[in-house]
């Protein structure tokens, strides 16, 4: 029994923290595997982009000062980039560190946040730290049922969070059916749109979201140089919002919450087109091949739009992981998602997707 159990915050009294991928060195060390291959964390399986390693060599020196507070570098190669201004950006220790601004910012025990089931894990732990209360609404074919989030909005609720593509079923929800959704939302409910996989939507399908804070004020959209830019090991992301919005959230902030490194190495790889061309081109291929493979399995799988897909292995999906495991592939089982038979994977080299689905259909033949 904790001590001081009783003396934290009632939210956090019943919190359980948010379960990561297991590290690859973790299972290397357990089982004394020499080759481990990670499926397990939605990350860039290319290694990290000649333009952001350059950069980052390029800072070392001056790692005695503290970095841009204002970040002023980076938000001006994003507010080119992505034609917002930079004074609607927020810059975070990832993006995950946005989405807890919004809500030390925003809720607080007398509020609800709505988001859907099957969400990213994260919304449920940020409510419950600050103590307000989660309204969790039932998804529609794995995906955000938007009509009946709107429905569980009331006078207490102070965010929704929309996960689009959602991680970890991979699910896409329609631009115009989004834009519906905030434009519907009472003026006084804040929406965090996270898009932390926006780079790997198919260009046709993609929400263009980022003119809408200046049209609807409540609106921030979240994204990440974690993904498709291949930089999860530096914690950098940010928001895109309205200029009130951003004004409180940079009150809240630590002064110097994004590194330096990763200031430097993400402002270089906005610039490294041709590695997001690879990660893009590498994903598609994955895509296929995996997808390719469940269906040769006979295995059921959710239609993704990010670098990971979602995989029912029919029965309980523990003893499949840890069956996996034992192979040196790391994958991720969802059941904390109310996913019991699911695997999510991401999508990987063409030889880690090759060893994943031989160790896959060797765990499911029982060998
Ligand atoms: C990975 C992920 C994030 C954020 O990751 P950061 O590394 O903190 O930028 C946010 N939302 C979803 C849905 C994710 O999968």
């Amino acid at each position: 029994m904790n001590k001081f159990l009783e003396l934290a915050l009632a939210g956090v009294q019943q919190l359980v923290p948010y379960v990561p991928g297991k590290p690859v060195e973790e299972l290397q060390r357990e089982l004394g595997l020499s080759e481990v291959i990670k499926l397990a964390s939605n990350e860039n399986p290319l290694g990290t982009g000649g333009k952001a390693t350059a950069a980052i060599q390029a800072s070392l020196p001056e790692l005695t000062r503290y970095p841009d507070g204002s970040g002023f570098a980076l938000k001006t190669a994003l507010s080119h980039k992505l034609a917002v201004l930079p004074e609607q950006i927020t810059l975070g220790n990832g993006s995950s560190e946005i989405l807890e601004l919004v809500m030390r910012t925003f809720a607080a025990p007398a509020h609800e946040v709505v988001f859907s089931q099957h969400a990213f894990a994260l919304y449920p732990i940020l409510t419950q730290a600050v103590g307000a209360q989660a309204r969790a609404v039932p998804a529609k074919d794995f995906g955000h049922d938007l009509d009946a989030m709107l429905a569980a909005v009331t006078d207490k609720t102070r965010v929704v969070f929309i996960a689009n593509p959602n991680n970890p079923t991979g699910t896409l929800l329609a631009a115009n059916a989004v834009e519906r959704f905030v434009a519907a939302l009472p003026a006084q409910v804040l929406c965090v749109l996270d898009e932390a996989y926006y780079e790997f939507v198919d260009p046709a399908v993609r929400t263009e979201s980022l003119a809408w804070p200046l049209r609807f004020p409540n609106l921030i959209v979240t994204r990440t140089f974690s993904k498709a830019y291949g930089l999860a090991g530096l914690r950098i992301g940010y928001g895109i919002s309205s200029l009130d919005v951003a004004d409180l959230l940079n009150r809240v902030r630590q002064p110097f919450n994004a590194n330096m490194l990763a200031l430097a190495a993400a402002e270089a790889a906005l610039g490294d087109a041709e590695y997001l061309d690879e990660t893009l081109a590498v994903n598609n291929a994955g895509m296929a091949q995996l997808t390719d493979a469940f269906n040769s399995l006979g295995l059921e799988w959710i239609p993704s739009a990010g670098n990971f897909v979602s995989v029912d292995v029919k029965q309980n999906a523990l003893p499949i992981y840890q069956a996996l495991l034992k192979k040196g592939v790391i994958v991720r089982p969802v059941a904390n998602y109310e996913m019991p038979s699911h695997l999510r994977v991401s999508i990987g080299t063409e030889r880690e997707n090759r060893i994943f689905i031989t160790a896959l259909s060797e765990v499911l033949r029982g060998v």
